[in-house]
C-alpha cells in the first residue's frame, strides 16, 4: 500500500504549528514492510532549502487559469529524513520565504494542480491520497470532477481537519483556476456563496477525520459555519487523536535540552533545565515556573494572558515565561508587561524550536487556556517531559488531560475566563508546595503513552474501510 500525504507543512522542513509535527510523524509511524508512506509538499525558500541540496526528478508546466507556470518535482539529494518527501518547486509563486500569506489561494491551487499533474505520469498510482487542511482541500473535488484527472478518480482519498477555523475561501471569480470540470457540479465547491476548499473536501473526500474525537463532536455544533455540513456528512466523519513523535520528543535523547533525563531521573533532569531557563530569563529557580508556548491568537486564549499574568503576578512567589508570536496587539501587551515584573515575568516574542524543548523540559506548569483546541500537541509533549499541563476543558485537551482532583495528572478549568485561569494557577501553586504529590504526578505523566502507534493503526483501519 502506498500512502501519499499532501500538506503545506511538514516538520522539520517547514513548521508553523501542529500540522507540521503531525505530517512529519505520520510517514514514520505508518511505514512498514507492506506500507510506504510519503509526503508531497511545497518547496519554500527557507532555512531547510538553504541547508540541503535537491535533485529534480520531474519538470512540467501547469495551467493556472490562462497562466502557464513551470514547475519541478524535487527530492533531497541526501535524504536525512526517515521518509521520502517530494517537493513541488514553483519559482516566484511557491518558492518564497513564507508558508502562509495573502496570496495563498493561487499558491496552493498551483501546488495542488502540480502534484496531481505529476501523479498522472506515475506508472503505479498510490492507494491513498491523504489531504491535510484546506490548503489541499480542492484535491478531492479535482480527483472526482476535473476531466484531466479522470484516471486518478478511483484513488481513495481522505481529508484530515487540523483546524476548521481556517477554510481558505475565495470568490467564484477564480473558478476558472480549477482544471475544467462539469459545471453542473460547481455546487460541490461552494459554501456560503464562495468557493470553500475545506467545505468542498468535506463533501468530496471519501473519509473525513479530525485530530481528536472531542473536536469532531464540537465541530458538529460549532465549526465556523460548517457545522450543518459536518452533521450532514457525519457517516464518513471520525475523530482520531493525534499521536506524538516519541523519537523527536524524547527527554532521554532530545539534543535541544540542557540535560537529558528518563522517568527515574525526572527531578534532577528537570532541575537542570529549569536552572538554565531561570538564569537565561532572570527568575528565582525556587519558585514555580509557569509557561505558555504557542500562537498568540484568540483560539489559544492569548488575548486574556496579559490580564491573567498581571493578576497572577500579584503573588510574588511565582514566575511566568512566555514563548510565542501572533497578533500584534497581544504581542505588544505581553512585551510591555516585562517592565513592571522584572525577575518574575519574561517573554520571548518569536518562534524558537530549541527554547520550546527546554521549556517542556524545565518549566513546572504549562498553560493552555484555549478557546478552540482541535487536538493540541503541547499538552502531550508536556506529559512526556513531566511538565504538568493546566488546560481548558475543550477538544483534544478534554480528551487527554484529567484533573488532579479526579485522580489525574493535570489541572483543568471549564471556561476561558480570567478568574478561572488565575484560580487554576493558584491550584498549581499549591500543588507545587506539596513536593511529594508534585513529583509523583510528574513521574507518572511521563509513563502515559501518546505515541503514534495507536493512532497509526486507527488510520490504517480507516484507509482499508474507505469506499466510494
Ligand atoms: P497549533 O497547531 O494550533 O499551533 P498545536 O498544539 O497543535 O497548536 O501545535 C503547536 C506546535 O508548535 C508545538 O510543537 C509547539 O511547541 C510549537 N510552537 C508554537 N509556537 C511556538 C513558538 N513560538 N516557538 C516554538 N515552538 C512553537
Amino acid at each position: 500500500m502506498k500512502i501519499i500525504h499532501l500538506s503545506a507543512e511538514c516538520y522539520p522542513i517547514a513548521k508553523v504549528g501542529g500540522l507540521a509535527d503531525v505530517v512529519g510523524a505520520f510517514p514514520k509511524y505508518q511505514s512498514n514492510k507492506n506500507i510506504t508512506s510519503e509526503v508531497i509538499m511545497p518547496l519554500y525558500d527557507n532555512k531547510f532549502s538553504e541547508q540541503n541540496s535537491f535533485q529534480t526528478i520531474y519538470s512540467g508546466q501547469l495551467n493556472l487559469g490562462s497562466e502557464i507556470l513551470d514547475f519541478e518535482i524535487q527530492t533531497l539529494e541526501t535524504n536525512t529524513l526517515d521518509f521520502t518527501v517530494y517537493f513541488v518547486k514553483i519559482p516566484d509563486l511557491l518558492y518564497v520565504d513564507y508558508v502562509y500569506s495573502f496570496d495563498d489561494t493561487d499558491r496552493f491551487l498551483a501546488f495542488q494542480i502540480a502534484a496531481l499533474d505529476w501523479m498522472l505520469t506515475w506508472k503505479e498510482k498510490p492507494s491513498i491520497i491523504h489531504c491535510h487542511d484546506h490548503h489541499v482541500g480542492l484535491i478531492p473535488f479535482m480527483l472526482q470532477e476535473s476531466f484531466k484527472y479522470e484516471s486518478l478518480n478511483k484513488i481513495s482519498n481522505i481529508l484530515t481537519i487540523h483546524n476548521a477555523q481556517y477554510q481558505g475561501s475565495f470568490s467564484h471569480d477564480k473558478v476558472n483556476l480549477i482544471p475544467e470540470f462539469n459545471f453542473n457540479n460547481v455546487g460541490l465547491l461552494d459554501w456560503g456563496e464562495v468557493i470553500n476548499p475545506l467545505a468542498s473536501a468535506i463533501k468530496c473526500a471519501w473519509g473525513v477525520t479530525t485530530v481528536s474525537p472531542g473536536y469532531m463532536e464540537e465541530l458538529k455544533l460549532k465549526a465556523n459555519g460548517l457545522e450543518d455540513l459536518l452533521r450532514h456528512e457525519s457517516a464518513k466523519c471520525v475523530g482520531i487523536l493525534n499521536g506524538i513523535d516519541s523519537e523527536v520528543w524524547n527527554p532521554e535523547t532530545d539534543s535541544y535540552i540542557v540535560k537529558n533525563f528518563s522517568n527515574s531521573r525526572v527531578i534532577s533532569g528537570r532541575k537542570a533545565n529549569k536552572e538554565w531557563l531561570c538564569k537565561e530569563f532572570n527568575f528565582d529557580a525556587k519558585k514555580p515556573l509557569f509557561a505558555f508556548i504557542g500562537r498568540l491568537v484568540g483560539e489559544k486564549g492569548a488575548d486574556l494572558l496579559p490580564e491573567v499574568f498581571e493578576k497572577s503576578l500579584q503573588n510574588k512567589n511565582i514566575s511566568i515565561l512566555l514563548l510565542g508570536s501572533g497578533q500584534d496587539d497581544v504581542e505588544a501587551k505581553l512585551s510591555s508587561l516585562k517592565e513592571n515584573h522584572e525577575g518574575s515575568y519574561n517573554a520571548y516574542i518569536g518562534y524558537d524550536e530549541k527554547l520550546s524543548h527546554i521549556i517542556y523540559a524545565g518549566a513546572d506548569f504549562l498553560l493552555m487556556p484555549s478557546r478552540v483546541e482541535p487536538c493540541g500537541l503541547n499538552q502531550m509533549y508536556a506529559l512526556r517531559y513531566g511538565l504538568i499541563p493546566i488546560v481548558r476543558e475543550v477538544g483534544g485537551l478534554k480528551d487527554t488531560i484529567i484533573d488532579i482532583a479526579d485522580g489525574g495528572f493535570g489541572i483543568t478549568h471549564k471556561e476561558v475566563e480570567t478568574e478561572q485561569i488565575v484560580h487554576a494557577i493558584e491550584r498549581a501553586t499549591e500543588l507545587y508546595q506539596n513536593k511529594k504529590q508534585f513529583n509523583k504526578i510528574r513521574k507518572y505523566s511521563m509513563t502515559i503513552d501518546h505515541s503514534w502507534d495507536v493512532s497509526a493503526a486507527e488510520y490504517l483501519n480507516l484507509y482499508q474501510s474507505l469506499k466510494k
